[in-house]
C-alpha cells in the first residue's frame, strides 16, 4: 500500500516506523477484583498516512480498549504502539496533552460526549483551536466557519446541540475534531446512536474529510456494513486482528463498474494468522492441524485425515506416532 502524495509530507518522518499507526503485539490487561480480562492479547496494526481504514469486531472484542490507547487516554500492559512517530509507551504528561490536542482528534459514540451542551456547533468547533492558542480570534472563527461547511453543517452555526439532529452532531463533532489539523482521526462507534441513513451520511462525511485534508482516519465498530464504505477493513476477533478486507473499483471491458472485495487473514511477523472461523468448522479442525508447503501455496489438513494419506506415502521417516 502507497500513501497518497497529500500525506506524503508527514508519512515521511513516520516512515521508519512503517506506518502512521503502528501496533505491534499489543496487549491491554484489566485486573478487577482479582480478576484478569485480556482485552488485546497480541494486536498487530498497519496503517498508512492518510487512508481511511474500519476496524470491525463483535462488542467485547476490544475495540474500544484500542481506540482508548491510540488516543493516549489509556497505557498498553505490553507490545508497541505509536501515531505519527509518538511513542504510546512512554509518553509523559505533558508530551500526553500535547499528543491529544495535536496529533490525534476523536469522536465518540455519545453524541453528548463529543459536543459542549451550553455552546454553539461554531463555539465547540473554535474551542479546541482557542485552547491551543497561536491564532486570532478572527482566524479562528473564520476556520470554523470554513469547517462547518465543509461537514454540511454551515446552518448549525449559532444553534446549540441540543436543537441539533444525531447526524447533525456528529458532523459537528467531526469538524471539533479536526479543527487542529490532527494527523490522526479516531472514532469509536461514531454512528452507533444513529439511524442507517443518517449513519451513511456521517461514514460519507469521514470519507470527505479524509479525502479534502489528508487525515488518516481509523474507524472502529460493530457495524459490519461500515465497510462498504471504506477501501480498507480490519477485523478484530478476541482481542486480535484476524481478516482484512479490501475493496477496490473495476471497470470490464463494457465500461461497467464493478466492486471487487478480497479477503486476507492477517499474518503477524512471526508467522502467526488465524483460521476463519467457517474454516475451522466445515473441516472439524481441532486442537492441532497439519501443514505443507507446496511450491505456490500452504495446505491445512485435519490431522486424522492428512495422517491417512501420508501412510499411503514414502515420506513416512520421522513421523511421530
Ligand atoms: P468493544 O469496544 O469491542 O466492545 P472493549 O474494548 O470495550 O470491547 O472491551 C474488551 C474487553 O475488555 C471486554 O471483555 C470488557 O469487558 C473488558 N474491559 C473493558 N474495559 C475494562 C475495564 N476498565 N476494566 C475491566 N475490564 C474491561
Ligand atoms: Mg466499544
Amino acid at each position: 500500500m502507497t500513501s497518497p502524495s497529500t500525506a506524503a509530507d508527514h508519512a515521511a518522518d513516520t516512515r521508519g516506523s512503517g506506518g502512521e499507526i503502528v501496533c505491534e503485539d499489543l496487549v491491554r490487561i484489566y485486573a478487577a477484583d482479582g480478576i484478569e480480562v485480556q482485552a488485546l492479547q497480541g494486536l498487530n496494526l498497519h496503517v498508512d498516512a492518510g487512508d481511511l481504514v474500519a476496524i470491525v469486531g463483535a462488542s467485547g472484542s476490544g475495540k474500544s480498549t484500542l481506540l482508548t490507547i491510540l488516543s493516549g487516554l489509556d497505557t498498553p500492559t505490553a507490545g508497541k504502539a505509536s501515531v505519527a512517530g509518538v511513542d504510546l509507551l512512554t509518553l509523559g504528561g505533558k508530551q500526553r496533552v500535547a499528543y491529544q490536542r495535536h496529533t490525534v482528534g476523536f469522536v465518540w459514540q455519545q453524541t453528548s460526549r463529543n459536543l459542549l451542551p451550553y455552546l454553539t456547533a461554531l463555539e465547540n468547533v473554535a474551542l479546541p483551536m482557542a485552547l491551543a492558542g497561536g491564532q486570532t480570534q478572527s482566524s479562528i472563527t473564520e476556520r470554523a466557519d470554513g469547517l462547518l461547511e465543509m461537514l454540511g453543517v454551515g446552518h448549525c452555526r449559532d444553534r446549540r446541540p441540543s436543537t441539533m439532529s444525531g447526524g447533525e452532531q456528529q458532523r459537528t463533532a467531526i469538524a471539533v475534531a479536526v479543527a487542529n489539523s490532527p494527523k490522526v482521526l479516531l472514532a469509536d462507534e461514531p454512528t452507533g446512536e444513529l439511524d442507517e441513513a443518517t449513519s451513511v451520511e456521517v461514514l460519507e462525511m469521514m470519507r470527505t474529510v479524509n479525502a479534502e485534508t489528508g487525515v488518516t482516519v481509523l474507524i472502529v465498530t460493530h457495524d459490519p456494513t461500515v465497510s462498504e464504505h471504506v477501501r480498507r477493513t480490519v477485523q478484530i476477533r478476541d482481542g486480535r486482528t484476524s481478516t482484512e478486507v479490501l475493496r477496490r473499483r473495476e471497470t470490464d471491458e463494457h465500461g461497467t463498474e464493478h466492486h471487487i472485495a478480497d479477503e486476507f487473514a492477517v499474518l503477524d511477523r512471526v508467522g502467526r494468522m488465524q483460521l476463519p472461523q467457517d474454516f475451522v468448522t466445515a473441516l472439524e479442525l481441532k486442537d492441532r492441524v497439519r501443514l505443507t508447503l507446496e511450491p505456490d501455496h500452504a495446505g491445512v489438513w485435519r490431522d486424522g485425515r492428512h495422517d491417512a494419506r501420508r501412510d499411503s506415502t514414502s515420506h513416512d521417516e520421522g513421523d511421530q506416532r
